[in-house]
């Protein structure tokens, strides 16, 4: 291991990760980010409601954005992965990369992101972020007055189904023996002019990543263009649990607990991004990247005014 200590250490190089590596670097802090490069939306071919960036490949945004964090002399990256991670006992952290030998840091931000588990339809997988979406708020746009169809893995679906008809008024709810709507839910969705469908979905069809319908387990086929389903998500590192950071289940998966600077109940672990909240999405991923950044420099600024002269 180096004896070069970083003041911080980020882990994961997408939207919060960069963010936050933006901030430390504007305050002249050593930063060095680490990123796998399997940020989640990578399926997609456009990304959409990140102002200044909308309608720009994933992969373009995030070029940008490494170029400029990158432009700051104090900041660092690694290609690769943080394999695991520890306190060091000084109030200090080792991680592990790799890429190489093991660095230490003063801070530690993780923003490694969550991965989706898409239901184990058949035709899914492959069309993922491409004609099946997880946000109306991100693709229901491209796909506006399409047939449009919501697949419940929960009761949660309702909610989804109830939103989709401002982009389409031609929505079906697959419920997929994942719950039994009751009366007051099926007069909601019949108020917002949404078809519920109660037979199980046996495959998804069309040429893909194009779909054209929703086959049923008795071979009837649904027309369908765009199918939107909640995935549940899982942590996409283990670092954090490595780490001994307090988790709590959200709505769709396990999150990162932290408070509102974003640090984690391990003092001078901060998390950002899809990791740390609910709901999930690139702006907010930014501003919680930006948070955890300022947070941090704070951290080690204010760390110093506290220490005895001469141990500094
Ligand atoms: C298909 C799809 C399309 C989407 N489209 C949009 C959209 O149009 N607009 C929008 O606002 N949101 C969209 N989202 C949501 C958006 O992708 C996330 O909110 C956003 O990516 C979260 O950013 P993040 O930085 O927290 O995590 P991520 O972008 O997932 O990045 C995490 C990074 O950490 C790295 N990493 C993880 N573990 C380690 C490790 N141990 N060591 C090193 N690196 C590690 C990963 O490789 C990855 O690069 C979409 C999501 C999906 C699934």
């Amino acid at each position: 291991m180096s004896d070069q200590i970083y003041d911080v250490v980020v882990v994961g190089g997408s939207w919060a990760g960069l963010a936050a590596a933006m901030q430390l670097g504007r305050a002249r802090r050593r930063v060095l980010v680490v990123d796998g490069g399997r940020p989640r939306n990578r399926f997609a071919h456009s990304s959409h409601g990140f102002l200044g960036q909308d309608g720009r490949s994933p992969a373009e945004i995030l070029d940008t954005f490494r170029a400029q964090v990158l432009a700051y002399p104090t900041v660092g990256f690694r290609a690769g992965e943080a394999t695991t991670a520890h306190a060091s006992g000084d109030g200090a952290f080792v991680v592990a990369l790799s890429s190489g030998d093991p660095v230490q840091a003063r801070r530690l931000i993780l923003a490694t992101g969550v991965v989706d588990e898409l239901p184990g339809i058949p035709g899914l997988a492959e069309r993922w972020g491409r004609t099946v979406l997880h946000c109306p708020y991100c693709h229901g746009y491209e796909v506006a007055d399409g047939r449009l169809g919501v697949l419940a893995t929960s009761e949660a679906a309702v909610h989804h189904a109830l939103l989709l008809p401002d982009w389409s008024d031609r929505v079906t709810l697959f419920t997929n023996g994942s719950f039994v709507p009751d009366a007051e839910q099926r007069a909601a969705l019949a108020a917002r002019g949404v078809q519920v469908e109660t037979r199980v979905v046996a495959a998804l069809v069309g040429d893909a990543p194009g779909l054209t319908g929703v086959r049923l387990q008795d071979g009837e086929i649904v027309a369908v263009d765009a199918l939107f389903t909640a995935t549940r998500t899982r942590m996409a590192s283990g670092l954090a649990e490595a780490l001994g950071c307090a988790l709590h289940e959200g709505r769709l998966g396990p999150i990162v607990r932290t408070d509102a600077r974003k640090e984690t109940s391990v003092p001078g672990v901060f998390c950002a991004g899809d990791a740390a909240r609910e709901p999930h999405g690139a702006t907010w991923a930014v501003a919680d990247g930006a948070t955890a950044g300022v947070a941090a420099h704070q951290s080690l600024a204010l760390a110093a005014a506290r220490a005895p002269i001469g141990s500094r």
